[in-house]
C-alpha cells in the first residue's frame, strides 16, 4: 500500500472563491482564503544547498512559493517586490530565516531599467554571489474590449513582464557562472490566450521566445534558462484586476482538475529547474496548469 494518497481535485481549496478586489499589486495577507505558499506545507531536502538566488515577485504568490522552497532546500534568497508590498515581503523574510537561511529584501520598481541593475548588484553583494535568477514578477490587468486598452497599460505590462527580463539578465550575466540557472515565468495564456488579456497574453508568449533564445545563447557558457507556465493559481494578481471581478468565484473551475492551483504546487518545478537534477534541461517550458496543457 502507498504511504499516502492524495486526490488532486480536493487536495486544496476547491469551493467558489468569495468576491474580493484589491488595488494592484495587492497584499496576499489580505486575501480570503490566504494562498498556500509552502510556509508550513513545503518540505525541503537540501537540493539547493549553499546556492544564492534572486527572486522577483518574491513577496507573494508563485514567487513567494519559490523563495520559500529555495530557502527550505538550503539556499540564501534575495527577493524583489514593489515597495507597497513590504508587509508580505517581511513575512517571507521570517520564513526564510526560520529555515536557517539568509533573506535579503530589495524593494523597487522593475519597470525602471536603472533599478533592475541596482537590484542585481545589491543581491550579488549582499548574498555574496549569485547562482540563479528566478523572474516571477508580472502585471496582469483584464480589459474586456481592445478599444478600452490604453497605451499606458500596454506599455507598463510589457515593461514589467518583458523588458525587465532583458534588463535583469544583462545586469546579472557578469556574475553568473557555469552551472547557474535562469527561470522565467510565462503562462498558459501564451498557448491559450483569453479574450480579456490581449496585452498580458502577448507578453507571456514573448517570455517563452525570450527564454528559448536566451537558453541557446547561454548554453556554451554552461548557463541554463527555462520557463514555468502556470495555469490559474490563487494569488494577489488575480484579485487585483487580473480577472474581471465577476470571474473570481469560479476562478480555476474551468480546468480538468476543477479548482485553482495554490502557489506551493509550483514550488517543486522551480526547485527542479534551479537544481542540478535538471542539468540536461534548457530552453524548455514546464506547464503546471491543472490540465489545461501548453501544447
Ligand atoms: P502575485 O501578485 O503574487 O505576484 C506578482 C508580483 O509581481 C507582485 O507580488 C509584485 O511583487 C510583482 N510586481 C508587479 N509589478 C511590479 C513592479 N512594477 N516592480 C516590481 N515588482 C512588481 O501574483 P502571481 O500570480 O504569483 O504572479 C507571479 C507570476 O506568475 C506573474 O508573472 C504572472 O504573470 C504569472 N502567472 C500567474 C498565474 C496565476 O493564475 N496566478 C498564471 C500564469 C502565470
Ligand atoms: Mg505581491
Amino acid at each position: 500500500m502507498s504511504k499516502q494518497t492524495c486526490n488532486p481535485t480536493t487536495k486544496y481549496y476547491h469551493e467558489k472563491f468569495p468576491k474580493q478586489k484589491q488595488k494592484a499589486p495587492g497584499l496576499q495577507c489580505e486575501m480570503n482564503p490566504v494562498p498556500d505558499c509552502g510556509e508550513k506545507s513545503y518540505k525541503g531536502h537540501q537540493r539547493l544547498e549553499g546556492l544564492k538566488m534572486l527572486v522577483t515577485g518574491g513577496d507573494s504568490g508563485i514567487g513567494r512559493a519559490a523563495a520559500i522552497a529555495y530557502a527550505k532546500e538550503g539556499a540564501d534568497v534575495a527577493i524583489n517586490y514593489h515597495p507597497d508590498e513590504q508587509k508580505d515581503a517581511e513575512d517571507v523574510a521570517k520564513v526564510i530565516e526560520a529555515a536557517g537561511r539568509k533573506a535579503v529584501l530589495i524593494p523597487g520598481d522593475l519597470s525602471d531599467e536603472a533599478f533592475c541593475k541596482k537590484m542585481v548588484d545589491e543581491a550579488h553583494h549582499k548574498l555574496g554571489g549569485l547562482d540563479n535568477l528566478t523572474l516571477v514578477a508580472g502585471k496582469q490587468t483584464a480589459v474586456a474590449d481592445i478599444m478600452d486598452l490604453t497605451t499606458e497599460q500596454i506599455r507598463k505590462t510589457f515593461e514589467i513582464n518583458v523588458f525587465s527580463l532583458f534588463w535583469v539578465t544583462k545586469a546579472a550575466l557578469g556574475y553568473l557562472k557555469p552551472g547557474s540557472t535562469i527561470i522565467t515565468t510565462s503562462s498558459v495564456q501564451a498557448f491559450q490566450p483569453g479574450p480579456t488579456l490581449l496585452d498580458y497574453a502577448s507578453t507571456k508568449s514573448a517570455i517563452i521566445a525570450f527564454t528559448k533564445a536566451l537558453a541557446k545563447q547561454l548554453a556554451s557558457k554552461g548557463i541554463r534558462a527555462n520557463s514555468v507556465a502556470p495555469g490559474p493559481v490563487w494569488t494577489p494578481l488575480q484579485v487585483c484586476g487580473g480577472q474581471l471581478s465577476d470571474a473570481i468565484p469560479e476562478f480555476g473551475k474551468e480546468t480538468p482538475l476543477k479548482r485553482a492551483g495554490q502557489p506551493v504546487e509550483l514550488a517543486g518545478v522551480y526547485v527542479h529547474l534551479a537544481s542540478e537534477e535538471s542539468s540536461y534541461t534548457t530552453a524548455e517550458t514546464y506547464g503546471v496548469t491543472g490540465g489545461e496543457h501548453t501544447n
